[in-house]
């Protein structure tokens, strides 16, 4: 009803309202202005006061007021006004709002473009700083890379030795055991003796009388003995001949006789002779009945002599092949350490897009800046946004010291991007946690946390020292039935040793406990020794120690022979033996001085899952699902019973979500992929590869394995592409699915090779009969090789240009890993873990980016022949159109990340998560 001035842009407004003239004339509440910026894209709510004092009242004229604060980046302000409270009326002229002309301002496409530009700067300065955090890293890890190299060398050697030492004293003791069965003399008076005493390491002279022994006069012409040591532990290859000793009586003041004789060299360990004699044609003998002859000799050398010789002879011969496998070792781990570094980043990367802070390692005793973007995140479109800290984990020393204050949003991107808000560290701080809620009272709204992980930031102490300390680090045992390589029988046995390893690599401290199998493969034990007993449930239990891998490893062996029954699984009272180890393992732990009893427990599948509800008296549970097809009952229990649970893919984990085992427990199970162990799956140390090969000599590599392969397997050596699978042959692998794509592969033009042992004759009988029938048809395009042999699956994996995995369900899934790494390119059904790590080039390039990842496999839904048909058809058809490109696939494939470095990670928080509970 009042014309209005225009206003100018940014700074104070006063906003005068006649009340007296519009639809809220005559009612007396007080008023309230709600007014919104660039078409109420944000709005406040302000009251209004009488403006009495400036424009007088009466009649039409009822005046309020109220000063706002008006941006810069404006083009447009609506407003209504209306009185306070829930039913006030409101004067919305008529529905339409009223504008407030602006002048000077921008338009709004110019001030879009101008937040489009503040969002860049913002993203650019982010990547710089993101930038600058990647140098950092590099920088440090250049100069660590030579202390690695030769520590890697060091332990090396260290395990070589130690391999040699222990085989070296087995030799010298099987040697040694087999020379006390046997009686011993040192004559036969009459028939033969020694001249003088036979001496190890000596010659001595053996006379042996013609006519005295069970030879008689029969024998013909010379004689021969036929010579061993330490009883026939080792033998010479040839007889040595006896000369006929003239004057034995004077000489060596023997009885009458016809004497004959010979020198003979006595090695240095022998402690026994042992010795037979014929005639020259080796018709008649004098083996003592039966018992031949055997005498003792002196001055042997000791079995701990013995393996300190065989030993010196063995790294003597293999002193070349140490060196290569010493300096093999050395840039393997520098490779490891900046593939370390690499993950690491990644993750960063990741979490940059939505928290960063400035500076980017914060110190205790200073402000930081933090910096928040909900774009990804739950909390995305929430108009409003709280940040929940508190410090070094939840520490209660620094509860008094939590805190949640709102985030402010950047008035140049007009709200969006990042949000900010300044912390003061305190000074005795090492890490600070953070989740984000969309509102003040706690957490009844929205909430990002992380995925239950909560947000964790190092804090360094002042001066850039680095991050953590003792307050950090964790103490984790995992209680175990499988660990590799000394008790292996499925991915469970790699994932305890390969885990335990990263996470000690993280700098935590980690013990693995397993039972004392009969079964194991000592051979890979370093050091293994008794150290104490004690009783559990009325059984005496051994404790033994021992490193493997690289992880301090507890034995517990209980003398009930539980464990001494020449298998690990397989036995009908598998349950009863495990529940027992898991008690007796529970024990051991609560038996530890307070400052050595680890603060976690991690189990495994159901044979370690009673750890989960026994009396932990204190320690947490960690409780890992490898494959839910196994004892589900126990899986159940321990589900309920632990504080964390995870599982080996994130896919799986939402694929079992709604079994009835886990359902009630959902929120507490996590997927973490697996990873592959970077030192056994690495082609530039391949020692089973003709020439292994890094990223850049892949496809000569690959040639040189597909031409051994070739040759191996007796396949034409013709320019085509090789499928391989190498699998388990039972159901879960998809068993029909690998032979359609047997076929299918032949019949396009392609060559097939399986390697795989079925467990079920019934299988194998059917792969029997495939394998015939390729064979008929063709021959030189098809093999299948039914063994467990890990050299020749190193061979494969290098060989192949795709890598077929059709499973039917799948907890993760190694194979195709391993494909990636060497650079053959996955064909696989989307199922389980082959979803999380393979993406389809033709199909999934959104679905990778969105994991930071790039396409790098063909993929499949269905279960049938068509499904599988589909992938394999356009993998094909990749190769054959055009090859150039396809190598280049090859080759990028092998530089994904498929270690632990990342998983680790996410297990050490989970850990942590685990002492919050
Ligand atoms: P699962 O544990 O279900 O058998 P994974 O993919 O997790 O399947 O692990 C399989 C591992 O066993 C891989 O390291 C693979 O190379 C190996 N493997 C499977 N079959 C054979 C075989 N016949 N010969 C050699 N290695 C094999």
């Amino acid at each position: 009803t009042h014309p209005m001035p225009p206003v100018p842009v940014a700074g104070p407004v006063w906003l005068f309202y006649n009340r007296a003239s519009g639809p809220l004339a005559g009612r007396s509440g007080p008023l309230q202005i709600k007014v919104g910026t660039n078409r109420w894209e944000a709005l406040d709510e302000l009251d209004m006061t009488p403006a009495g004092e400036v424009l007088p009242r009466g009649g039409s004229a009822d005046w309020y007021v109220v000063q706002m604060e008006l941006p810069y980046e404006l083009f447009q302000v609506d407003f209504v006004v209306q009185e306070a409270g829930p039913h006030g009326a409101v004067d919305n002229n008529r529905y339409n709002d009223y504008q407030l002309p602006v002048t000077g301002g921008p338009t709004e496409t110019q001030l879009l473009d101008m937040r489009v530009a503040a969002l860049q700067a913002q993203d650019a300065q982010r990547r710089s700083l993101l930038e600058a955090e990647r140098m950092a890293m590099m920088a440090a890890m250049e100069s660590m890379a030579a202390k690695v190299a030769e520590e890697a060398r060091v332990a090396e050697a260290r395990k070589i030795e130690a391999a040699r030492r222990v085989e070296a004293q087995a030799r010298a003791k099987a040697a040694a055991a087999a020379t006390i069965t046997v009686p011993t003399a040192n004559e036969l008076p009459g028939v033969w003796t020694w001249r003088p005493a036979p001496k190890a390491g000596e010659k001595s002279t053996l006379v042996y009388n013609k006519h005295g022994g069970r030879l008689g006069g029969s024998a013909n012409g010379s004689l021969l003995v036929h010579l061993g040591f330490n009883t026939w532990a080792t033998s010479l290859a040839q007889p040595i001949e006896l000369g006929r000793v003239q004057n034995a009586q004077q000489q060596y003041s023997l009885p009458a006789g016809e004497w004959w004789g010979a020198a003979i060299d006595i090695p240095a360990d022998a402690r026994m002779v042992d010795f037979v004699i014929s005639d020259r044609d080796k018709r008649t003998w004098d083996n003592n009945r039966g018992q031949d002859y055997h005498t003792a000799v002196a001055g042997a050398k000791t079995p701990e002599d013995v393996s300190e010789e065989i030993y010196a002879a063995m790294a003597a011969a293999g002193a070349q092949e140490d060196q290569e496998r010493l300096d093999r070792k050395g840039m393997q781990a520098i490779k490891q350490l900046y593939r370390k570094a690499e993950a690491r980043f990644k993750r960063l990367a990741l979490r940059h897009q939505t928290l960063f802070t400035v500076p980017s390692r914060p110190a205790a005793g200073q402000q930081l800046e933090l910096h928040y973007n909900p774009e990804l995140t739950p909390l995305r479109g929430r108009p409003e946004i709280f940040v929940w800290g508190c410090w070094d984990r939840g520490s209660a020393q620094q509860r008094d010291k939590a805190f949640c204050m709102p985030l402010m949003p950047s008035r140049e991107t007009g709200g969006l991007g990042f949000q900010t808000a300044v912390i003061d560290v305190p000074a005795d701080v090492w890490g600070l946690d953070l989740t984000f809620t969309d509102s003040a009272d706690g957490m009844s709204g929205f909430v990002d946390n992380n995925g239950g992980l909560d947000y964790h930031l190092a804090i360094t102490k002042g001066g850039g020292d680095p991050p953590g300390g003792a307050a950090a680090t964790l103490n984790v045992a995992h209680i175990a039935v499988e660990m590799a390589p000394i008790a292996k029988v499925g991915g469970m046995g790699d994932v305890v040793t390969a885990l335990g390893r990263a996470v000690q690599d993280d700098g935590h401290r980690v013990e693995v406990i397993i039972p004392k199998f009969d079964t194991m493969n000592y051979e890979y034990i370093e050091n293994i020794q008794h150290t104490d007993t004690f009783r559990y449930n009325n059984t005496e239990i051994k404790v033994w120690k021992g490193i493997v891998e690289d992880l301090p490893t507890t034995f517990l062996e209980p003398q009930n022979g539980f464990f001494w029954v020449g298998c690990i699984y397989g036995r009908n009272d598998d349950h009863t033996r495990f529940g027992f180890f898991c008690g007796a393992a529970v024990e051991y732990l609560s038996r530890l001085p307070n400052n050595e009893r680890p603060q976690v427990i991690h189990c495994h599948d159901w044979p370690t899952a009673p750890v989960a509800w026994s009396d932990r008296r204190g320690m947490r549970a960690v409780f890992t699902i490898h494959n839910l097809s196994y004892g589900a009952d126990l899986i159940a229990r321990a589900m309920g019973a632990c504080e964390v649970a995870t599982t080996v893919s994130p896919t799986y984990a939402s694929e079992i979500a709604g079994s009835g085992c886990i359902a009630p427990h959902l929120s507490k199970l996590h997927g973490i992929r697996n990873g592959i162990d970077a030192d056994v799956w690495d082609p530039e140390g391949d020692g089973f590869l003709p020439m292994p090969y890094g990223q850049d000599t892949c496809t000569q590599g690959k040639e040189a394995a597909r031409k051994l392969l070739r040759q191996k397997l007796n396949l034409a050596d013709v320019n085509v592409p090789i499928v391989a699978c190498v699998t388990r042959l039972v159901a879960q692998k998809g068993i029909h699915l690998i032979k359609h794509a047997a076929w299918r592969t032949v019949e396009r033009g392609g060559q097939f090779v399986l390697l795989g042992s079925a467990p079920d004759q019934r299988v194998q009988g059917e792969f029997n009969q495939l394998k015939e029938q390729l064979q008929r048809q063709y021959h030189d395009r098809a093999s299948l090789v039914f063994l467990y042999d890990e050299p020749l699956s190193h061979l494969i994996y290098a060989a192949s240009d795709f890598f077929l995995v059709p499973s039917m369900f799948e907890p993760c899934g190694l194979t195709q890993m391993i494909a990636m790494a060497y650079g053959s390119v996955p064909v696989v059904r989307r199922t389980g873990g082959l979803a999380d790590t393979v993406f389809d080039v033709d199909y999934d390039t959104q679905r990778a980016s969105d994991v930071a990842m790039a396409p790098n496999g063909y993929v499949f839904e269905s279960t049938d022949t068509a499904g599988l048909d589909s992938a394999l058809n356009r993998a094909l058809a990749a190769w054959f159109q055009d090859l150039e490109n396809f190598r280049r696939l090859q080759a990028s494939i092998m530089r994904q990340d498929w270690s632990w470095h990342s998983p680790a990670l996410d297990y050490v928080e989970l850990y942590h998560k685990s002492m919050r509970m």
